[in-house]
């Protein structure tokens, strides 16, 4: 089956420009992958969606997504994408189940944010745990959070937090930071931020909520716990763009290169959201950038007509 447009993801990003395709008329296809909503689908309280006063549950905001995302006629397939070949014409994109041929791509599909790894971790996600300052920040206002990481994200973090902490720890596991001098500089000298170096977190405790986290000196091997009530995970963001190598441009970074906006290396394959975002990371930056891929692929197929 040809499509005009095929999406890959089903986040903000792809589901918006899905409205936008079918809208115009053209024939869309979102390949959604395993689960439909993206990263929102394991957010709970969004409150900086506009449209939403009163705040929204992230898989509500999604379920929303998803019906006026498809409202218009695009075809949504549960699949996961395991190929592409951006070099035939039309393009060709391979799932799990089929391949489909697309006079143009959207790539959607997302980042992840890198998790420590830890069972604790994981249980407590959106019960204190957290890897998004200006999503969840909000939520810890006069409470003592932890921040993991040395990197620009973590100072980012730290620094974002402490509008609303009443302390900010941050535990790094390595003697030197990867930070730049600046945002070093600006965490330290922060009165309401402490560093650790050579601490890594072991474990984070709490039952419903988060109540402490375990430390443990890289150097020594001492381990003690920490009480804390919120855990900010900036250890790094990791693109979903490994199908993509060798078909177009990714970054240093691992991001897909784009040229202007939402234009990547290859005529006819677009891109939006936080798969070549590194910077704002938000569902309502994808949602617009969806859009933007959108009305990009139209006035290029317009073009080839
Ligand atoms: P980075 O890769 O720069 O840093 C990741 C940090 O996380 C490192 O300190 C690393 O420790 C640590 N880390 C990685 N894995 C683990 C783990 N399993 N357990 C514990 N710690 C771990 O990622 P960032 O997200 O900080 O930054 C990404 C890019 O974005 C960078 O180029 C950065 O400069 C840029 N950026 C710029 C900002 C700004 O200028 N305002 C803000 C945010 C990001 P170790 O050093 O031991 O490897």
């Amino acid at each position: 089956m040809k499509y005009d447009v095929i999406i890959i993801g089903s986040g903000p990003a792809g589901l918006t420009a899905a409205m936008y395709t079918s809208r115009a008329e053209l024939k869309t296809l979102i390949l959604a992958g395993a689960t439909p909503g993206g990263q929102l689908m394991i957010t709970s309280d969004v409150e900086n969606y506009p449209g939403f006063p009163e705040g929204v549950q992230g898989p509500e905001l999604m379920d929303k997504m998803i019906k006026q995302g498809t409202k218009f006629g695009s075809e949504m397939k549960i699949e996961t994408v395991k190929s592409v070949d951006f070099a035939s014409k039309p393009f060709l994109v391979a799932t799990d189940k089929g391949t489909y041929e697309g006079k143009s791509v959207i790539i959607a599909s997302g980042a992840d944010a890198r998790w420590l790894g830890l069972e604790s971790e994981q249980a407590l996600r959106g019960k204190g745990v957290s890897a998004c300052a200006t999503c969840d920040g909000f939520f810890f206002k006069g409470k003592e959070i932890v921040v993991v990481g040395g990197g620009d994200g973590a100072m980012e973090e730290a620094l974002f937090l402490t509008k609303f902490a009443s302390k900010v720890t941050i535990a790094h596991r390595s003697d030197t930071f990867k930070a730049s001098k600046i945002m070093l500089k600006r965490a330290k000298d922060h009165q309401k931020i402490e560093m650790l170096k050579n601490t890594s977190v072991v474990e984070v405790l709490g039952k419903d909520k988060v109540e402490g986290v375990k430390f443990k000196n890289t150097q020594t091997g001492e381990e003690r716990d920490f009480k804390t009530q919120g855990v900010f995970v900036a250890i790094g963001h990791k693109p979903n763009t490994e199908i993509y190598k060798g078909q177009l441009e990714i970054n240093k970074l691992g991001y897909v290169e784009v040229k202007n906006h939402t234009i990547t290396s290859v005529e006819g394959i677009f891109t939006a959201g936080d798969v070549n975002d590194s910077r704002y990371r938000q569902a309502v930056t994808a949602a617009g950038m969806g859009c933007m891929a959108a009305i990009d692929s139209e006035r290029w197929l317009t073009k080839q007509e």
